[in-house]
């Protein structure tokens, strides 16, 4: 994947041409035929991560196509971002207890075999060096790899959630962290994802095959830290008043929720300075991502430290407020939790988001449930 792809242009020219494709995703979704050969998913998962596009926009057009039951699986699958990010917003501590047991891990064998892609396993070395030139991998081949890396190459998960977000064009905190350790068993206790040489043969159509290099009966790996639900705080829904200005970061480069008088973007001059570092192909793909959301409001490009770019350009532009979509847990919140107090930021958060991260709660099943409703629902109704 090259960089100049993450466009809003490009995100819709993909949506347009997956549409048609929709209602057969249920049947081939899972197959993974190397690169090149996936039509059967949508490739939409860096533009729709970075609200490119968004959820609702793809969901639309989707519904509008093919009505609810004809796509629901894909509409299930629409939801299965939304539903890791509200777990996590419920839980951010599972996200800073992976950073801080990262920090804290020693050496492991065989780490240097595995992130250098020389382990021996074809299938595992070959997403290797997929998943560094293109910044992605198919949803199967994913979960095959976190199984290997956990179950077969017995390397600490936590090191593996940081590799593959180091290096996805669309690593997202919560859906890449939590399906690290849904993986592991530790989403669901006790409910692990064991990769199997039959399934793995089966599903690429022959293209790998590990047989008898893989643990396919590993235990799940054993509980670690409680964390119970905490509640969803939302900010209060207002348009600021006065000139209002609308900052975009990468976590969210969707339009805001009213007309404003000025746009900004920003993004790290550096791989390094929003940990976790990125690779440069990620940290590339995301400035390419603000800099169209940039040129599309006719914005203005903020450089340098945030807190301090930010005040220029209130000055400059002469807001009374600023608009933000709320980054969720991860890197940008960690940024805008540290902007200092009186810079008249005020966040808001999507109608989408509102409505279904507080299904969020548990296991997908209870927010699976309530999607028919949602989906056929005041969101989705006709202007
Ligand atoms: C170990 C592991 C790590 C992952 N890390 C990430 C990550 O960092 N960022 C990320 O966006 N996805 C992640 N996923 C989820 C999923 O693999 C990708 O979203 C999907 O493969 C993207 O390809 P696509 O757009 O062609 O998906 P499609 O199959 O076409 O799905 C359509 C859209 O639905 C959403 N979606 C589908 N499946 C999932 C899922 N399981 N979780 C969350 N959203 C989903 C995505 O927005 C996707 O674009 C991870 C999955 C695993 C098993």
């Amino acid at each position: 994947m090259r960089p100049e792809i993450m466009t809003r242009a490009e995100g819709l020219r993909r949506m347009c041409g997956f549409i048609p494709r929709a209602a057969r995703y249920a049947s081939q979704r899972n197959f993974d035929f190397g690169p090149g050969r996936r039509d059967h998913v949508s490739g939409l998962s860096a533009h729709i991560r970075h609200r490119l596009i968004t959820e609702e926009e793809v969901a639309r057009a989707v519904l509008a196509e093919h009505g609810y039951d004809a796509a629901e699986k894909f509409l299930q699958e629409i939801a299965w971002r939304t539903y890791w990010k509200g777990w996590l917003e419920m839980r951010p501590k599972v996200w800073s207890d992976c950073l801080s047991q990262l920090d804290g891990l020693g050496a492991a064998d065989g780490l240097d075999g595995a992130t250098g892609g020389t382990t021996g396993i074809d299938c595992f070395d070959a997403w290797v060096a997929e998943l560094k030139q293109t910044g992605y991998l198919h949803n199967h081949a994913r979960m095959w790899f976190a199984s290997i890396w956990i179950f077969t190459l017995r390397l600490p998960w936590q090191a593996g959630a940081d590799f593959m977000f180091r290096h996805l064009i669309d690593g997202d905190p919560a859906a890449n962290t939590l399906s690290w350790r849904w993986v592991a068993g530790l989403h669901t206790r006790g409910k692990h994802y064991l990769a199997r040489a039959s399934n793995i043969a089966r599903y690429t159509g022959g293209r790998f095959e590990p047989r008898g290099q893989l643990d396919e009966s590993a235990a799940p790996l054993p509980p670690d830290a409680d964390y119970p639900c905490g509640a969803l705080e939302f900010p209060a829904e207002h348009t600021p008043a006065g000139r209002i200005g609308h900052l975009m970061l990468a976590d969210d480069l969707a339009p805001p929720p009213g007309p404003v008088a000025a746009s900004a973007g920003w993004h790290p001059s550096s791989a390094e300075e929003l940990p976790p570092v990125v690779s440069p192909l990620v940290h590339a793909a995301r400035a390419a991502a603000v800099d169209d959301a940039v040129k599309r409001s006719d914005g203005t490009c903020l450089t340098g430290e945030l807190g301090q770019a930010l005040r220029s350009w209130i000055a400059n532009e002469q807001l009374d407020a600023v608009w933000l979509a709320r980054p969720t847990v991860g890197p940008w919140r960690d940024l805008v939790m540290r902007l200092p107090a009186d810079l008249s930021v005020v966040e808001f958060v999507r109608p989408w988001d509102r409505a279904l991260w507080p299904h969020a709660t548990s296991g997908f099943f209870k927010l699976r449930r309530m999607l028919p409703r949602f989906y056929r629902g005041s969101l989705f109704a006709s202007p």
